[in-house]
């Protein structure tokens, strides 16, 4: 007999030398909430609803109560406008979501902010363009403003989503001015994947197509790590205290190489719409259980390197693992 085979003797002893396991503390979970109060199961995302903000209140409650420490919030407004600038104004329904979730939880609960121009633009574009020229500056500054509103209001953390160079230096510089240098940055690195598709259509207002810009000229070429590192180097140096990956199915070597150049940086990784549409489908239409390929996929993005996951499956994990833990044995 050798090692492996002694290693292997039981499933306790499987579990003993285990270095991780999938916990509650490394869920996120993403919401949807409507400015328009309106209930209902998200087209595209079967499993997944938009929610009031009483609803957000109720799903917040649960996360809270299953031990899940975040929420990533996505607000879905009523009014967007020509420049984005509905995000300022007093009355944003952002703030609102905000300012009522940070009263009803306090520090029970973390509040990550989903930022980007795409939530509250007509156009539905993530950056500022002029003649096709992305304008990185222009974005970022208001990126910023958008972040110093949303921090006073009662966000923890913000995530800059609009890929623009210099956003989260404008950022972190305007969350200084305004008195939140409390207010941590998670800053979003994405590679240009079809897997965000699922999601645009639940964000998508508009019956025409997104204007502005072709993505790749933000977003991050899924076949050039190199790109994709000197993006998470600009980023970890203008002061990103964590990074998102994303897709985290197609990016499990990049996890693994942010992990090995920044040791100290907390890395999330984010199981997208198209990852969770793809587990759901999966699951319908072949001959395995949804549970096992979605803690097989989690315990995959965790040993990647991954210290935080954003996943739809987040309240259903976590009550997996509380219901494995009261029968004590391993999932
Ligand atoms: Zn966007």
């Amino acid at each position: 007999m050798n090692t492996q085979s002694r290693i292997k003797k039981s499933k306790q002893m499987i579990r003993l030398v285990r270095p991780f396991e999938v916990s509650t503390s490394d869920l996120i979970y993403p919401i949807f909430v409507r400015e328009d109060g309106r209930r209902f199961e998200i087209p595209s995302m079967k499993g997944q609803e938009y929610l009031s903000l009483n609803d957000a209140v109720n799903t917040c409650q649960k996360a809270v109560d299953l031990g899940v420490p975040a929420v990533m919030i996505f607000g879905v407004i009523k009014g967007k406008d020509a420049d984005g600038s509905v995000a300022l104004r007093k009355d944003a329904f952002h703030l609102k979501i905000f300012k009522k979730l940070k009263a009803e939880f306090g520090e029970n609960l973390v509040l990550i902010s989903n930022v980007c121009l795409c939530d509250f633009t007509k156009g539905e574009y993530c950056v500022y363009t002029e003649n096709g020229k992305v304008q990185n500056e222009k974005t970022a500054e208001m990126l910023g403003k958008i972040a110093a509103v949303q921090a006073e209001a009662g966000a923890d953390v913000i995530a800059p989503a609009a890929m623009a160079d210099g956003q989260v230096r404008h950022i972190r510089s305007a969350l200084d001015k305004s008195g939140f240098d409390d207010v941590a940055i998670m800053s979003y690195i994405k590679t240009d994947s079809c897997l965000f598709q699922p999601f645009f259509s639940a964000m998508t207002q508009s019956e025409t197509p997104r204007v502005g810009v072709d993505s790749s000229k933000f977003r991050i070429d899924i076949i050039n790590e190199k790109m994709y590192m000197q993006k998470v180097d600009l980023d970890v140096s203008e002061g990103a205290d964590m990074v998102i990956v994303k897709p985290a199915l197609t990016n499990l070597d990049l996890i693994a190489k942010v992990k090995q150049q920044y040791p100290n940086v907390p890395i999330a990784a984010y199981q997208v719409s198209g990852e969770y549409a793809m587990l759901k489908l999966l699951s319908e239409h072949a001959h395995f259980n949804e549970d096992t390929l979605l803690m097989e996929t989690l315990n995959s993005i965790k040993r990647a390197g991954a210290d935080m996951i954003l996943t739809y499956y987040a309240l259903h994990v976590a009550s997996l693992i509380s219901h494995s833990r009261e029968r004590a044995s391993g999932p």
